[in-house]
C-alpha cells in the first residue's frame, strides 16, 4: 500500500479520509433511495456541497499516459462551479519540463496551494 500524497490547502480546508468518504457515500445513497433521486446525481450534489464547505475527496491515481501532476481546484471564487473540488490532471507529456501544468480546463504551477507535483515511475505503486 502506498502512502497517500499530501496536498497543502488553506486553513480550514481538508481532504476527507477514505473512511469518511465511504460514510458520506453510504449516507448519500441511502438518502437518495429515500427521496427517489438517482444515486449518481446525489453523489454529484453531495461532492459539490462538500467542496463548497472546503471538504474534498482524496486525489485519484493519475492516468499514466500524461504528466501525473494533479491540482485540486479549491477556491470557489477562482474556479467554475463544475470543477470546484474535481481533481485536475496535467494533460502534457509525461516528464515535461518546467513547473507549470495544464489540464485543458485549468492551468497551475507545482508551487500553487492545492498542487501535487508529478511523480516518477519509481514511485508508482509496487
Ligand atoms: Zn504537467
Amino acid at each position: 500500500m502506498t502512502t497517500p500524497p499530501t496536498v497543502t490547502l488553506p486553513e480550514g480546508m481538508r481532504l476527507l479520509s477514505h473512511e469518511q468518504m465511504r460514510a458520506v457515500h453510504d449516507a448519500v445513497r441511502e438518502a437518495a433511495r429515500r427521496v427517489g433521486v438517482p444515486g449518481h446525481k446525489a453523489d454529484e450534489i453531495s461532492y459539490s456541497a462538500l467542496a463548497a464547505a472546503g471538504q474534498f475527496v482524496q486525489p485519484p491515481d493519475p492516468e499514466p499516459d500524461t504528466c501525473t501532476a494533479l491540482y485540486l481546484p479549491h477556491q470557489a471564487a477562482a474556479v467554475t462551479a463544475d470543477i470546484l473540488g474535481v481533481w485536475q490532471q496535467c494533460g502534457d507529456d509525461p516528464g515535461h519540463g518546467g513547473d507549470d501544468h495544464d489540464s485543458g480546463d485549468f492551468g497551475w504551477s507545482d508551487s500553487d496551494t492545492g498542487a501535487l507535483p508529478a511523480h516518477t515511475a519509481d514511485e508508482e505503486k509496487a
